[in-house]
Formats: structure tokens, sequence, C-alpha cells
């Protein structure tokens, strides 16, 4: 007999025989009859066994919560419950056997705190709402790889070892690599930009990006999935298209893809409308100042300030034309006011999502701004060899995946959506 997921129980199962398999999810023992719910990854359903014909071979006495399942069963006509599906079994077997007690509740409706779930992750991840949230990052990352494909991207693996920082600072893990020193990279800036000179025109990347940074904060990970393009022949106006046709694209995928409506919170996620706005930086500036803020032109916004700016834009909108030295190395200057870059972050409410902008090409250029920026000229080689021999005009952009997911689903704390999130201090699980 076939397995069935819990969610595919419909009316067509009424008066026959079914065989489910999943995890105890709680026990409840009557007079005449005991109730097992069995939980798989799409549902719960209740497992009725009667005292009065006891099942070969199985004995309730000493199963444990969260043990493993194979259950067959009728699935009576009536049912008794209108949200949980029933099944009367003729046959359970335990699959394997869970120890008590639990370190961590999954059935109850009771909040843990965060350090005991993430150190029981493999626990907390069987919690319903937990899965959805990959489930919608999964959907996420999918409809925003459809959207890019369909524009002419491939996608690409770059390297994560690497000789040298991409943009210099501090934020670098440094790694023994045989006799040599190298770092995890913090982003594939360097590499994607190579691509461009090797004719490839358009690629992206979906990769983990290592930062150094010791502050904790609630949207910051050491380890995150960052999502990157680069395209040739284009500008920063090209990026942004693309930018929102792939948040747009991703959105649609989960709103469409969400499999368990109940306890995911997608359900209230509404696709956003496009073009998003563009809010010039100084723009922003009038703004913050106007609500009392001391800001100077140059300076980047404080958490509370962005606060300010959100305030007026509820939804996604980009912050463009950002004062270049706020900007890294690569980022071209606007040819109109060199005091400005053609560059962009696309934020939502408060939060950052994503920056990108129209790069330097020009070589003699790139290695001004390595020098004004501190950084040696000789140490990237390997990337400003790339721009001598024919580097055409070009743009991308880097997003955190973990940032839009929590944003989407309006999560306190970016941990939410890591499967195994790398902090100040923790490395394990
Ligand atoms: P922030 O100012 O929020 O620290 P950033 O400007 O340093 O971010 P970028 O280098 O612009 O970050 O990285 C591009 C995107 O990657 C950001 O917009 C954000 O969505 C994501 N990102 C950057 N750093 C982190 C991090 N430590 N944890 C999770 N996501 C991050
Ligand atoms: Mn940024």
């Amino acid at each position: 007999m076939n397995r069935t997921f819990i969610s595919q129980l419909g009316p067509e199962v009424l008066g026959k025989a079914v065989m489910v398999e999943g995890w105890v999810h709680e026990i409840k023992r009557l007079k005449s009859v005991d109730f097992i719910m069995i939980r798989d990854k799409t549902g719960i359903a209740q497992v009725t066994v009667k005292k009065d014909s006891p099942l070969k071979g199985f004995n309730l006495e000493s199963l444990n919560r969260e043990s493993v399942l194979k259950v067959k069963g009728l699935v009576p006509e009536k049912q008794i419950s209108r949200n949980m599906i029933e099944i009367a079994a003729t046959d359970i077997e335990i699959l394997n056997r869970s120890a008590a007690p639990l370190p961590l509740p999954v059935a109850e409706n009771i909040e843990s705190d965060l350090e005991t779930r993430l150190n029981n992750r493999f626990l907390d991840l069987r919690r319903h709402e937990n899965y959805s949230i990959f489930e919608v990052k999964s959907s996420l990352l999918w409809g925003i790889r459809t959207f890019l494909h369909s524009q002419g991207f491939i996608e690409v693996n770059t390297p994560k070892v690497v000789a040298s920082s991409t943009e210099g600072g501090a934020d670098l893990f440094k790694v023994k690599y045989f006799e040599m020193d190298a770092y995890l990279n913090q982003s594939p800036q360097l590499y994607k930009e190579i691509l461009i000179s090797s004719g490839f025109e358009r690629v992206f990347e979906v990769g983990p990006a290592f930062r150094a940074e010791k502050h904790n904060t609630t949207h910051h990970l050491n380890e995150f999935t960052s999502v990157d393009i680069e395209m040739g022949f284009s500008d920063h106006e090209d990026a942004m298209l693309m930018l929102e046709g792939a948040v747009k694209s991703g959105i649609e995928n989960v709103v469409k893809s969400s499999t368990r409506p109940s306890t995911s919170s997608s359900t209230s996620l509404n696709v956003p409308e496009i073009p998003f706005p563009r809010i010039e930086y100084s723009r922003c500036l009038e703004l913050v100042q106007a609500a009392g803020e001391k800001i100077e032109f140059g300076s980047d916004f404080s958490p509370e300030q962005l606060r300010i700016i959100g305030d007026s834009y509820p939804g996604f909108y980009f912050i463009t034309k950002w004062p270049s030295e706020l900007r890294p190395f690569y980022t071209m200057v606007d040819p109109d006011d060199e005091t400005l870059s053609n560059s962009f972050d696309l934020q939502f409410r408060e939060r950052e999502i994503t920056s990108g902008a129209q790069r330097v090409h020009d070589p003699e250029m790139l290695r001004n701004r390595f020098l004004k920026k501190g950084l040696k000229p000789a140490d990237f080689d390997f990337y400003l060899n790339s721009f001598l021999y024919g580097m055409p005009p070009h743009a991308g952009w880097g997003l955190g995946l973990e940032r839009l997911t929590m944003i989407l689903l309006d999560l306190k704390n970016i941990r939410e959506t890591s499967l195994f999130p790398r902090d100040r201090t923790r490395i394990v699980p």
C-alpha cells in the first residue's frame, strides 16, 4: 500500500483504506478508545485504536511521543472532527522509538526560548510553523531563480575560500589553507564581475556569504545566503528592474505554492506592485532632518533614521544616488555629480534587503578608487587584470535571502530563517 500524505486525506478517501507515516504528535487515552495524533510534514491526523479489538503486536503503553509510526487503517465515512481527519487503525508498526522526556516540546503550544530551540534545532524544526518558514524561503528562491532564468541569466558558483578580501576591512574570517592564509568570502562581487569580462553577460549566484561582524543583532548572521546578480552592458537602472522583477516573482511563487496555509503566516502576504518607488538619498536626508534628526550629507542612516524613512514608505522602495564615499570602491560615480554614485539599496520599511549599483568598468578609474579607499591594487591583480582586455559596462546587486524571508513573514529575529544559524557565539549545531 502506498503512503498518503496527511494533507491529501480528503473526501475521496472516505470509506477507504489508507497508509500514513509520521511522528506521534500526541497520545490521548480514554476509557474505551485511544487516540494517537500522527504528524507528517503536511498535517496531523487522528488515529483511533479501539481497546476491545487490540492490534496485533502493538502496545501503546510503552510508546513515547515523537516515535515514528506506520499506520494502516480505514477512514470512516462519518468523521467526528472537521479539521482533523480520523483513521481507524487496523495495523500500527513502530518504525522507531523516541526517548523521553523530550529536550524541547514539539506538540505543546509553549514558547521556548530561542537558545533552547536552536540547541535542539532538529526537534524545533518539527514544528509546522518552523517548517513553513523554510518552505517559504525555498519557494521564494525558486521564484527568483525562475525569473532570472527567464531573463537569460545562468546560475554560477564561485569560490568561497579566497586569497584577498572583497572590500577590505575587518569583516573577514581567516582560515588556514595549507601553507597559505586565506579568507571566507564576504561576497561573490569580484568573481561575478570577472565573469562579465569573460562574456557571460548575465550571471547569478546563490551561495553563502561570511561576515565576521562582531555585533550580534536580530538582523545579522555571520553566515547568510546571498543572492547575487551581475549583468553586462547594463547600468543601475537595468539592475533595479531585474531586482523588482525577481522579488515580485519570488513572492508570487510563495503565494502560489504555500501547501499548508493554516500554519503559514504567508497567507497574509501580498504580491507587491512594481515598479517600487525610487527615492533619492538626498530626499531621505530631508525627510530625516524634517523629523528633527541631525545628519549631514555623506552619513549613513541610523536605525532610528531608517525607521523615519520607512514610516513614509510602508512597503518596498529603493533609496538611490547614495554618496559615493559611502559605497564600495567598485561603485560607479554619478557622471553628473561625482559626490554621488549610481547605486541603490532596496528597502522594506526600515530594513535593507539589497545593495546594488552600476560598477566601475574603466581600469584606471578602478585603480584610483582602490587607492582612495586605502586598498592595495596589487592585492587585486587577479581582478584588475580582467578589466584590461575588454570589460563591458556592468551592474548588479546582492540580496540577503534570510533578510527577505524575515521581513516577508514579519519575524522578529533573522535566526528563525536560518536552519542552523551562525552568530557571534554559535557554531553548533
Ligand atoms: P547592513 O548595513 O544591513 O549590515 P550591508 O550593507 O553591510 O548590510 P551588503 O554588503 O550591502 O550588506 O550586503 C547585501 C545584502 O546582504 C544586504 O542588503 C542584506 O540583505 C544582506 N546582508 C548583509 N550582511 C548580512 C548579515 N550579516 N546577515 C544577513 N544578511 C546580510
Ligand atoms: Mn548594503
